[in-house]
């Protein structure tokens, strides 16, 4: 029988807040591994020169031979770069610490914020890529030409948002940057959605930024949120998502809620049969 996955659109998101440690690498991982599970065939493009979803994903650096930075720099196309993981449906590109030469290397080219983007522009061409139905864009914790670029190439931003206080700190500006990119770049580009993370209810606190996010964004806040839970952070260091790593714990659950709620809010149909 043949998969009728590349019958399924195209949806790219970036995953971006330019705060470290919110949460968009853990979400790129698992919302992933999430959406693979009910079907969708996913690309994670590792875009931060950390380089920490190809590590949670199980990509070795030696096995990084092509990597994000040879296929922004124009040295190889995405296909060369996407590897399979050890989850059915999910790739990756990897990234390795040469992407942080990379913007100083692109200043001076006319194409500089549209790397991503063209690159995206052939998925369909290559059979190693052409079957995606999602990409998720891993941004470095940086407004800087990287996560331009994935705000370029995307439909929508994802933004994961750390249940703590200095949270809405700083979502002013990524939303200004959004605002920027989307009239002079990319006027397509929509706030996905805002994922809160970390939350932990038996703190006064994180329930306190959970009442202000969603009176400051509203709808955008999906209903799911993301439990501090300690599998979550003990996964990457077997590089594997939680879902592989602890299928019941609670993170692993709210994972797979969002992945459904990104899905409803899209308006998409659920992929037949996920095997
Ligand atoms: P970012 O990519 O935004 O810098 P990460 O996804 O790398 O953030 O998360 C930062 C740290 O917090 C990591 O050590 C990660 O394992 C941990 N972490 C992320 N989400 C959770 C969670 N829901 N519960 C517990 N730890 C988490
Ligand atoms: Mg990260």
């Amino acid at each position: 029988v043949q998969p009728a996955a590349s019958a399924r659109p195209l949806r790219i998101l970036a995953l971006a807040n330019q705060k470290g440690g919110v949460g968009k690498t853990t979400t790129a991982i698992n919302l992933g591994t999430a959406l693979a599970a009910i079907g969708e065939q996913v690309l994670v493009i590792d875009l931060d020169p950390q380089g920490n979803a190809s590590t949670g994903l199980g990509i070795d650096r030696r096995a990084r031979r092509v990597s994000t930075y040879e296929v922004m720099a124009g040295e190889a196309t995405l296909a060369q770069a996407v590897v399979p993981t050890a989850v059915p449906r999910l790739s990756i590109a990897a990234s390795t610490m040469d992407l942080l030469g990379l913007e100083l290397e692109m200043a001076q080219s006319p194409d500089r914020a549209h790397r991503l983007r063209n690159v995206l522009k052939g998925l369909a061409d290559a059979p190693e890529t052409a079957g995606f139905s999602y990409v998720l864009i891993d941004c470095p914790p940086s407004l800087n030409l990287l996560t331009i670029n994935a705000l370029v190439a995307a439909d929508a931003v994802m933004v994961p948002l750390q249940c703590e206080f200095f949270a809405l700190e700083g979502l002013s500006q990524l939303l200004r940057t959004v605002e920027q990119v989307r009239a002079a770049l990319n006027p397509k580009l929509t706030i996905q959605g805002v994922v809160l993370t970390m939350f932990d209810p038996r703190n006064n606190l994180s329930n306190q930024v959970v009442a202000d996010v969603r009176s400051f964004m509203g709808e955008k806040v999906y209903e799911t949120m993301i439990p501090r839970n300690v599998r979550i952070s003990e996964a990457p260091s077997h590089g594997k998502p939680a879902l592989l790593y602890d299928l019941k714990c609670a993170g692993s659950q709210a994972y797979l809620r969002l992945a459904s709620e990104v899905i409803q809010r899209e308006g998409r149909v659920p992929a037949p049969a996920a095997a």
